[in-house]
């Protein structure tokens, strides 16, 4: 191992180069006038792959084609069977603009101290760069790699992923493996390197409260009528306690409680309140009793009004009482809640508790599983030694509050388990302007990722 750290030490300047190389594709999967780019981005990697020593290729999709790359396998067929485990990053960027806004232009790569800066720098090829030149100086120092490596790097995140699971379905025999290693998320700082282990889920629906037939005068008939503005409010109302607890009977059946580890892994977080206040320009934080924001933000399960619409929104006045009103709401969801069943028990509570004097209807909108890879477990462990001497100083474990769809493709398709080790700082401006990605997290990256392989074949 010495070997294949001194390695990645002594090449640091050439691999940014290369990076910089890398970096200069203008590869905008959403924008058609960038196609060509986009193609040339991944026939470069291809390219780039072969000459460290994996074998490359560029797979077509219906959509932008995938890079795949496997290290040599070794020919001797060994009696048990060696771990492999699936690289997964994409190569496609989002758009620059506003152009006006960066300091530098976006696909020139500038180095301001230890920060690359460019669009795609740390969404997301530098983070996929490193594990590659980590398995390059496994490659290039004649070290053996103690378990086979698969790279899939598409070229369509950014516009939604739409061909992934149809690739990842019709090559599952050769994509079977182990787990998945991404490194597509942040860390605090880089005294806290991290490993993300969980991700909420999300149920959409949207909520109508029908009333008259149509908009009716308020003077005329205002009191001899429900109004379904403010039965919609007060059906919505009755959903969160003050606490902040939600009311709906059912609704946190199936959560897995937080463990008295993560509890205490998630208070090592860095956070400061005030700040955080602050930063949301809010007098007040808002959450469930009995957690912290940390924990009400990534590890408990909301309900959110994302609209809420009715009557007459013009200019002026108009004395109406509305025929209808409607609300968008989502539902964040925790492992193992399930989007298709909390639909069902706030549809039920909502009808049971809607009045004889307007008509609700409930229709579903889009929904997502929420994630969860158990941080004791034997995979999470050894990612959390490798990032422990990597960066030589404790991990922390994260739960993101988003969700990350192509994780469940993963599960569902190959059935494994997703390591989310991110490589990306708070100030790394992701989709916006200025984004950039630290060359000390690249370092530390290259190493994590060559200490991982290690760690990942020994479980
Ligand atoms: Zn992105």
């Amino acid at each position: 191992m010495q070997n294949v750290l001194a390695y990645l030490g002594e090449n640091e300047p050439r691999f940014v180069r290369e990076l910089c190389d890398y970096l200069r594709f203008p590869s905008v999967s959403a924008q058609s006038h960038h196609r060509s780019e986009v193609e040339a981005a991944a026939r470069w990697l291809v390219d780039h792959c072969q000459s460290i020593g994996l074998d490359a290729q560029l797979r077509p999709t219906d959509g932008n084609p995938v890079v795949v790359a496997q290290t040599p396998r070794p020919a001797s067929a060994s009696s048990h069977r060696r771990r492999h485990f699936l690289l997964y990053g994409h190569y496609d960027v989002q758009p620059a603009e506003p152009l006006d806004l960066w300091k530098s232009p976006p696909f020139e790569p500038r180095i301001e101290g230890r920060s690359l800066f460019a669009r795609g720098a740390c969404d997301n090829k530098g983070q996929h760069f490193a594990h590659l030149k980590a398995v390059e100086a496994y490659l290039k120092t004649n070290t053996e790699l103690p378990c086979d490596l698969t790279f899939v790097v598409e070229g369509e995140e950014e516009v939604g992923s739409k061909s992934l699971a149809p690739f990842l379905r019709k090559n599952r025999n050769e994509l079977r493996c182990d787990a998945t290693v991404i490194s597509d998320t942040g860390i605090p700082d880089l005294k806290h390197p991290a490993l993300t282990y969980a991700l909420r889920g999300i149920c959409a629906m949207e909520v109508k409260v029908h009333g008259p037939s149509r908009d009716l005068h308020s003077g005329i008939c205002g009191g001899s009528v429900d109004n379904p503005a403010l039965a919609l409010c007060q059906l919505l109302a009755r959903l969160r306690d003050k606490n902040g607890r939600i009311t709906i009977p059912g609704f946190y059946d199936d959560v897995i409680p937080l463990s008295a580890y993560e509890r205490k892994q998630l208070a090592r977080i860095p956070f400061n309140e005030a700040a955080y206040r602050k930063f949301l320009g809010v007098p007040k934080l808002f959450g469930e009793r009995g957690y912290t924001p940390q924990e009400q933000r990534t590890a408990r399960p909301t309900i959110e009004i994302n609209g809420l619409t009715s009557g007459y929104q013009g200019e002026g006045s108009k004395t109406i009482i509305p025929a209808w009103a409607s609300a968008k709401l989502t539902f964040r969801l925790v492992p193992n809640q399930k989007p298709q069943r909390i639909h069902k028990v706030v549809a039920k509570h909502l009808k049971r508790l809607c009045p004889p004097t307007v008509r609700i209807t409930i229709e579903g909108g889009h929904g997502g599983e929420p994630y969860l890879v158990p941080p004791t477990g034997p995979l999470a462990q050894a990612a959390l030694r490798s990032l422990k001497s990597a960066f030589g100083c404790e991990p922390v474990l994260l739960r993101e509050g988003g969700s990350i769809p192509i994780i469940s493709d993963f599960k569902k398709i190959l059935g494994v388990d997703a390591l989310m080790l991110g490589l990306a700082l708070p100030d790394d401006n992701p989709h916006s302007p200025n984004e950039k990605f630290s060359l000390d997290a690249f370092a530390k990256g290259m190493r994590m990722s060559a200490l991982l392989w290690q760690e990942l074949a020994s479980t």
